[in-house]
């Protein structure tokens, strides 16, 4: 890789979240200066991602981040499919990839600890971090990238990076469309310390879950089980997320346990399926959600954006003209393909309505199970390896813009 001399212009990233962290350390412990402007008061502790698949946690390897994900996770060997009534399952264990990665496993992890680490990271690097910054515009000329906050003040860099999620002011600065659809369904995220694994036989660290009428997942990190469902078509989000329903849910899963669920918080939430149309625009760029949605089943979100944030640290510390074309070129078709598309192939396969196609679907995910090559090849592309290791390929095409 040819290292241009610095830019002494720094890279400004809009919006603090894990992906605009990991991009800002990427950059400054490379010694490129960063400027991070973050619209809330601090990192936010909201229930969001709990899902570190092998290949992010073999690059958060550097400066102790994976050792620390690790001491405040729970280390998830295998997952699986079952159906409840029966108890019937397929799981899959992630020991097979054992050569293709360095973690053959998944970490339950709050996706807070990952930020929190970044931010501890970041300070040792004297980065500035500045909260309570909202950018309200972002613009560039030939030479820099500016970003605009609320209050007025003005701040330029050699490039700037669009990491504010879904409602991405960069993204329409660089005229990118968010083509896609929400899911029809709203989905209630519940965490309690109840012991599902006291009722539930065999149940692994990650679990989805055909039940009667629908589907649910339980997803278990060290202190609590997430508990995923699908609201009634009728409940709006507070609907949703009451007791009663809560209850109703839980009374479906465990009937005659349900009462002793002390449900600790909730959470409910549309789901996208969004690819921006570009990815950049001369020195405007964008990454993670303000880039790309999908559904949250395969747990691939969070993962992605932080692989982005690796690919663009990548190009922008490289400075030229075809690493920086790249970035769009190479990530933003695997994204659609064993990102987006994947996560959408999940979440028809757990709405897979009555017995028969659930069976045949679990047959045809055991007949996987049994074949070691075809087992290994369905755990690289569901852990992100295969994905990746495509956008590692050179891109087809006319990379200049
Ligand atoms: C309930 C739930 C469960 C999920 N589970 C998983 C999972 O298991 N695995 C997984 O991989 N993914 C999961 N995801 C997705 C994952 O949480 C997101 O993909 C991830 O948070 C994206 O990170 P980001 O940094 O791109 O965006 P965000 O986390 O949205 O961060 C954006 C930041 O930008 C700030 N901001 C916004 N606008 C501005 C502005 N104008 N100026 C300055 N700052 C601004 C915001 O305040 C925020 O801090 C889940 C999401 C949800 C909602």
């Amino acid at each position: 890789m040819t290292v241009r001399r610095p830019d002494p212009a720094p890279v400004l990233v809009v919006g603090a979240g894990p992906v605009g962290l990991t991009l800002a350390w990427r950059l400054a412990r490379a010694g490129r200066q960063v400027r991070v402007f973050e619209a809330d008061e601090g990192i936010t502790s909201q229930l969001r991602a709990s899902t570190f698949h092998p290949p992010t946690l073999d690059m958060l390897e550097d400066d102790g981040i994976t050792t620390a994900l690790l001491a405040a996770g729970r280390v998830t060997p295998g997952w699986q499919i079952r159906i409840h009534e029966t108890g019937e399952r397929v799981t899959f264990d992630l020991g097979v990839l054992a050569e293709d990665t360095g973690h053959p496993y998944r970490l339950q992890c709050h996706q807070a600890e990952l930020s929190r680490r970044l931010m501890r990271q970041l300070r040792s690097l004297d980065v500035e971090v500045a909260f309570g910054s909202r950018v309200t515009s972002v613009g560039q000329d030939d030479t820099h990238a500016f970003a605009t906050l609320e209050d007025g003040r003005r701040f330029t860099g050699s490039h700037l990076v669009g990491c504010e999620g879904a409602r991405s002011v960069t993204r329409e600065a660089i005229g990118a469309d968010f083509a896609g659809a929400a899911y029809p369904e709203t989905t209630v995220l519940a965490t309690t310390e109840f012991p599902f694994e006291n009722i539930m036989p065999d149940l692994a660290g990650v679990n989805y879950v055909w039940k009667a009428g629908g589907t649910f997942s339980l997803l278990r990190l060290p202190d609590c089980w997430r508990c995923s469902f699908q609201a009634r078509d009728d409940q709006d989000e507070a609907a949703a997320t009451s007791p009663a329903a809560l209850q109703a849910h839980l009374r479906e899963i465990l009937p005659t346990h349900a009462d002793s669920v002390e449900v600790i918080e909730t959470r409910a939430y549309r789901v996208h399926r969004r690819l921006a149309s570009r990815w950049r625009l001369g020195r405007l760029f964008i990454a993670g959600d303000a880039a790309h949605l999908n559904s949250p089943k395969g747990g691939m979100g969070l993962n992605g954006g932080i692989h982005d944030a690796f690919a663009l640290a990548d190009a922008l510390l490289d400075g030229t003209e075809a690493a920086l074309a790249q970035y769009e070129h190479r990530r933003r078709p695997v994204v659609d393909e064993a990102i987006i598309g994947q996560a959408d192939r999940n979440r028809a396969r757990m709405a897979i309505p009555d017995e028969n196609g659930r069976r045949a679907e679990l047959e045809r995910l055991r007949a996987i199970t049994r074949d070691p090559a075809r087992l290994r090849d369905f755990l690289l592309e569901s852990s992100m390896i295969a994905g990746l290791r495509r956008a590692a390929q050179p891109a087809a095409g006319n990379n200049s813009r």
